[in-house]
Order: structure tokens, then sequence, then C-alpha cells
């Protein structure tokens, strides 16, 4: 199978037009998040097809989407209607997998802080829990000695093979804080042994990094979780070990339109590197997130004001660090293309200049690009942030009370044209002052005031 041809720009322009027509960007709502539907759907089903292609017909595949990647609710209902789960790290994660209607029976939970409430509610819905550490371990010991459950257990193990070009994005590093480091002294052992001693802890977890990661690194800590589970079953002389979580992590290409890895590549590298991983005797779980949906996203805004400092160009737009973190505060590690629009939502034409694009916060650093070749940006035009369908606009960041933006999905109609849908509403000033503690605001002078009641 080759790689799929590099996306087409038409539709994306088609929908940046359609999307300043209706408004949906304007002067009042100068920023919005677009999603391309059919892309996502494509990106699911080339999901399915590339393990498929590898794995022994019948072999049990659940591919649960990390929901943090795109913690939006109609989001995780299209992907389960796509034959995808949930990967849930948190209570607000799992109420918005519920919430989109996925089952338990799909869902897994992660995380390296579970509380034991949130334990006991993983275990009384009967979803799949990875313990990160022998802690959690002893506390599941407490729980599923009290009551019968469903949740099919398991632990998160660290291969510690090493980071990938970003460091904050590696768990696999000597150090990380994820799952138990399977190289530490006796650690290894001490594994085995707790599997041993719990008959009922029946899956083995691991994610080695999100982006950045060599795809042999992420291969390599699969084969890793494979040889501790042909070891674990042995030395239980039965099948214990039953199902293989080996995470998510494909990196994603943010320089060009090309899909690059594949889904189909990364399976086919670890046909060749874990080839019993296939065979039928496993259950697999996958927890892909940003490479399902990064292409499929831009963060599109207006730009308000251009001037000139010491020398620089800097257009002033509705996009910066509350929809664009990781860009502005690490440059760096997480550049992303800005294609730039005019008023109308066209195409700009023009001479590239070199110009700095920039954010609405009130800090210096607020970048999205800098000396970046685009034709020269007007007052009125617009810039697409592109490949920003996972972690940027489903991941605000509240600074200078910067409401969230609004995300709209689109989907070719009968005629070509973009049809569309609210997938989030913009946020409401009267929703941002209550979220900012607006139904207190006389508890700080009443509390200094000694005549009044205490309430
Ligand atoms: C973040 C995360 C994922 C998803 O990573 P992507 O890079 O978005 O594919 C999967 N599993 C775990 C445990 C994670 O923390």
């Amino acid at each position: 199978m080759s790689t799929p041809p590099a996306a087409p720009p038409a539709p994306r322009h088609r929908a940046v037009a359609a999307a300043v027509a209706r408004g949906l960007v304007s002067p009042g709502a100068p920023v919005a998040g677009l999603l391309d539907i059919a892309g996502i759907r494509r990106s699911a089903a080339e999901l399915r097809a590339g393990f498929e292609d590898f794995a022994e017909p019948g072999t049990p595949v659940l591919h649960a989407f990390a929901v943090k990647a795109a913690s939006l609710v109609p989001v995780l209902r299209l992907l389960a209607r796509e034959g995808l789960g949930c990967e849930v790290a948190s209570p607000g994660e799992l109420a918005l997998a519920r919430a989109a209607g996925v089952p338990p029976s799909r869902t897994v939970l992660d995380s390296p802080a579970k509380t034991p409430a949130e334990l006991r509610e993983a275990l009384a819905l009967g979803i799949a829990v990875n313990a990160d550490s022998f802690g959690e371990l002893a506390r599941l010991d407490a729980l599923t000695g009290s009551a019968p459950s469903a949740s099919p257990l398991g632990l998160r193990v660290n291969p510690q093979l090493g980071g990938g070009s970003i460091g904050a994005m590696s768990t696999a590093t000597d150090s990380s804080k994820f799952g138990v480091p399977l190289r530490d002294e006796g650690a290894r052992d001490q594994v085995v042994r707790a599997f041993l001693d719990r008959p009922w802890l029946t899956r083995l977890h691991v994610h080695v990094g999100s982006q950045g990661m060599a795809l042999e690194l992420m291969a390599d800590g699969v084969r890793v979780l494979y040889e501790l589970a042909e070891e674990i079953n042995e030395k239980a002389g039965r099948t214990q070990v039953t199902t293989l979580d080996i995470g998510g992590g494909l990196p994603v290409n943010f320089a060009s339109d090309e899909v690059s890895p594949t889904y189909h590549a990364y399976a086919r590298l670890l046909h060749a590197t874990v080839p019993g991983l296939f065979d039928g005797r496993y259950g697999l779980v996958t927890e892909f997130g940003r490479s399902l949906l990064a292409k499929h996203g831009v963060v599109l805004a207006r730009v308000e004001y251009t001037k000139s400092a010491g020398g620089r160009r800097i257009a002033v737009t509705h996009a910066g660090a509350q929809v664009a973190t990781r860009t502005v505060f690490a440059p760096d590690s997480w550049p992303v293309r800005v294609a730039a629009y005019d008023a109308q939502g066209r195409p700009k034409a023009g001479e590239p200049v070199v110009q700095d694009v920039a954010g609405p916060c009130c800090f210096a650093g607020d970048l999205v690009a800098r000396d970046r070749a685009l034709p020269l940006l007007e007052p009125g035009d617009h810039v697409a942030l592109l490949d920003t369908g996972a972690y940027y606009f489903s991941t605000h960041f509240a600074y200078n009370s910067l409401p969230r933006p609004g995300v709209y999905g689109y989907a070719p109609g009968p005629d070509g044209a973009p049809r569309w849908a609210t997938v989030r509403a913009p946020q409401e000033m009267d929703e941002l002052v209550a979220e900012s503690g607006g139904a207190h605001a006389d508890a700080l002078t009443r509390l200094g005031d000694p005549a009044a009641p205490e309430r």
C-alpha cells in the first residue's frame, strides 16, 4: 500500500471562505476552530485498515481514541460511530466519553493520579483500568477484594528505552513519571510477581511518547511489552495476560499536507518487530490521539492590526497562546504552518514578506510564527493555523480571560459546498464571568467585615 496522497488544499480553501461568508469568524467572533469531518472519518478508517492488514482475522482490537487530543463530545461520538472507543485520563474525560455514548466496554482509564473514588467509579462501571504504579495496584487489591467487577485490569510499564526529540512528550526515559520502570533494579521480577499474585491482572500497557518519537523506538517498546507478557504467561502456566495495550503516539507531520507516517507503515513495522503481536493470541488496544485529528483541523483567526517595530513587521491576530499554547511557549518543538487568507477568506496572493504572526495575549512572546514569509497581511485578513485539529482549540488556555472559541465541523454537501455543524458554541461573557467566581463577587469583602454574617 502506498502513502496516501497529500490532501489537496482546495477543500480547506472552500471551508475557510464559507466560514467567513457564514460569519463563523467575524469581527465579533474573531477566532474559531474548523474540523474537516470527512478527513476525520478517513483517518479512522485508515487506522482500522492499517491494523486489519496485519492482524489474524478474529483478533480483538479496540482503538481507544485519546480524549485529551480533542476533548469535544461530538468528535468522540463521531469516532465511536467509526468504530473507535475512548482512552480517558481524568473524571472529566470519562464524563465526556459517557456523554458521547461510548460504552464502558470500549473505554480505558489511564492516569498516574487516580483517586480511590475514581478507581471505585471505574470498577463500578466496568471500564478497563491500567494501573500506573505498585501503589495503585495496592489500592486495586482492596477494591477488587470487596466487590466483583467486569473491569479488565492492567499495569503500565515503562520500558526505559530513551526519549524522542521533545523532552516533555517522552514517556519512556529512565526517570519518566509514568508506569513501572522495568529496568530499575529488581523491578521486572517485581512486576512478574505482581501478576502471579493477582490472577485478575490480565493486561499490560505501554505508551512510549507523543510526537517526536522515532517509530522504531515505539515498536521496541511494544516488543518489550510482548516479551514481558510471554514471560508472565509462561511462569503462570496459563494465558494470564490476554490483552496488550500499546498506547498511541504516532507522530504527525506538521511540515506539509502529506500524512506521514501512516498507520499502515506503523502496523507493518510492528509486524516486523514483534511478529507474535498480531498472531491472534493477544487482544490489542491502541490509544492514538493526535494522528487521528491533527491534519483535519485549522484555527481560523482575523488579523486585527498590523504594525512595524524595530524593522520587524507584525500582524496582530486573534490566534495566540489561548489556542496554540504549546506553539507559543515552545516554538521550536511545535512549529505550525500559517496560511494567509484575505478579508473574504480567499487565499491571499502577493509577494512573500517576512513577518511575525502575533496573538492577542498580553505578553511579548505571544507569537505563533516568527520571521515567516507570507503575503503581506493587512487588517481584516485571516490567518489559518494548519494541522491544529488535535491539542489546539480543543485544549483552550484561559489566559487574559479570552473566551473559548467556537468549533465548527464541515462536510461537503451534495453540491460540493461545505455544510456546517456547531461542535462547541463560542463561550459567552456571562459563562466566563461565572467561571471566574462571578457568583461570589462579595465573598472577600464580606470576609473582612465583622458585621457581615458568614455565608
Ligand atoms: C497522550 C496519550 C496518548 C495519545 O497520544 P497521541 O500522541 O495523541 O497519540 C495515548 N495514551 C496515553 C497514556 C497518553 O498519555
